[in-house]
């Protein structure tokens, strides 16, 4: 039964969703994974809670148009799925990349249903974005695209209906814009977009949340094999926000970070990434990571993003995008004797880059457990802003480590219960599936 209802699953993805590969690998792995509970459980078979698992409740496309710095008018596609409220209001991250369609929304949407659900948080799963390029881009090319796009997705969207956030292309500035002109237009300040700043009502510690929470994720897959990050060699993809934090807490807790990277290409430093320098390029300048050696010449740049996984380590916290990791760099990893692998970025390794870890005994933090801490934290943004109260940094950074702690046992557990003792992946799918499986089961065929 489990091999046949995952590919009668496929079929209807498939059909329904064409040339979508992204959307596709992402359901494959949650049925593949949630087969026995289904076959378990003839009520969510009846119900068929899956097939309506995979079809989001909403989704809404738009065109996004506005006026370059040389008064050209330029033409975006803007996106919202809304895939999954049963446990709470819609929440999910905007993307602004030129690599987005609408197969990227749905993959990175279906993830954040079962992500939001292990957060023990109340939030339903949605993401959003557009293929708009803010690189390269003035500051006020930004704002005038951030106000076109809000100008649609504004009727859609609310503080106990669906709450945005950033993703790739998108940060505080962005963010900033983005809610601006919805306050503008609705007249009204609620917490309807998470990530603000921290004094028009944003979260401490939101814009650390995601690359802390998953080196907290990881410090327990490390505890688990009687290790801890002292000395830990470690290669950290990316070099936008989540990778940014990873690095800063994985090298408060001891590792020595030796390699960061940016979609042109990567730097090692032997002697330790020096974070400030890759802050100021990154948050400040907005530059290339290339820049890094002109203040640390002993560092080395290669052209190119994927050979970073070429550079020896003991962890690595893929943080840039998804399917960075393939079979032959997971290989690469495991033959240089890489222990632990936890993804800061969404769906990063490939079903065969995440088999070749299981297979040989690397400890894998899957991306909606180990990076599930920023949604976290947006959420615990949406409790301040429904308050009307501001936690410290030490409160909010507090309850991230016990929501991580919660995620890692929720995981750990269901994988036991099931049958694949330290198996994550499968802990996750299945534990998010759950929760979000009984909430649809109680409210009736909806
Ligand atoms: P940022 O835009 O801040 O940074 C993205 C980084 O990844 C940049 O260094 C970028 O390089 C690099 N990158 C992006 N696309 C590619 C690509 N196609 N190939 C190689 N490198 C690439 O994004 P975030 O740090 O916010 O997001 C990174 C990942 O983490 C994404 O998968 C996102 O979905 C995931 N994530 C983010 C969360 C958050 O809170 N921000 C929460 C949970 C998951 P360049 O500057 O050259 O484009």
């Amino acid at each position: 039964m489990p091999n046949s209802f995952v590919e009668d699953i496929m079929a209807i993805v498939t059909a329904r969703n064409p040339l979508e590969p992204e959307f596709h690998q992402a359901v494959r792995e949650v049925a593949e994974s949630v087969a026995c509970v289904i076959e378990k459980s003839p009520e969510l078979r009846k119900l068929k809670i899956f097939e309506r698992i995979i079809e989001p409740e909403r989704q809404i496309i738009f065109r996004v148009p506005w006026i370059d710095d040389n008064g050209e008018v330029q033409v975006n596609r803007g996106f919202r799925v809304q895939f999954n409220s049963a446990i709470g209001p819609f929440k999910g991250g905007l993307r602004f990349h030129p690599s987005v369609y609408l197969g990227i929304i749905k993959f990175l949407g279906f993830e954040q249903i079962f992500k939001n659900a292990l957060t023990t948080t109340p939030i339903g799963g949605a993401k959003g974005g557009s293929d708009f390029d803010p690189k390269g881009k003035s500051s006020t090319e930004v704002m005038r695209f951030c106000q076109s796009f809000m100008n649609e997705l504004y009727r859609h969207i609310g503080p106990d209906t669906d709450v945005p956030a950033g993703d790739i292309g998108v940060g505080t500035r962005e963010i900033g814009y983005l809610f601006g002109q919805y306050r503008k237009i609705v007249n009204t300040y609620t917490g309807v977009l998470t990530g603000k700043g921290l004094e028009w009502g944003g979260s401490q510690v939101r814009t650390q949340a995601t690359g802390y929470g998953l080196v907290y994720f990881v410090t327990r897959m490390l505890e688990a094999r009687g290790k801890t990050w002292h000395g830990l060699r470690t290669v950290v993809s990316g070099s936008g926000n989540v990778a940014i934090y990873a690095t800063e807490k994985a090298q408060e807790c001891g590792a020595k970070v030796v390699a960061v990277s940016d979609s042109s290409g990567y730097i090692v430093d032997n002697d330790g990434i020096q974070l400030d320098t890759v802050k100021r390029i990154k948050e400040i300048e907005r530059g290339r990571i290339r820049e890094y050696i002109n203040d640390h010449p002993r560092a080395e740049y290669h052209e190119g993003w994927r050979g970073i996984w070429s550079v020896p380590c003991d962890v690595a916290l893929p943080s840039a995008t998804e399917n960075e990791i393939d079979g032959s760099a997971a290989q690469t990893l495991v033959n240089n004797g890489c222990i632990a692998v936890g993804e800061g970025a969404n769906m990063p390794s490939t079903p065969e880059a995440v088999r070749i870890f299981l297979d040989n005994n690397v400890a894998f933090g899957p991306a909606k457990a180990a990076n599930a801490g920023g949604v976290a934290t947006s959420s615990l943004e949406m409790c301040q802003n429904s308050q009307r109260l501001n936690w410290t940094f030490q409160e909010v950074d507090t309850r991230l480590q016990l929501i991580m702690d919660s995620i890692y046992e929720q995981c750990t557990q269901a994988a036991e219960e099931y049958g694949s003792p330290g198996n994550l992946v499968v802990g996750a799918n299945i534990a998010g599936f759950q929760k979000v499986a009984r909430a649809m089961l109680a409210q009736g065929v909806a």
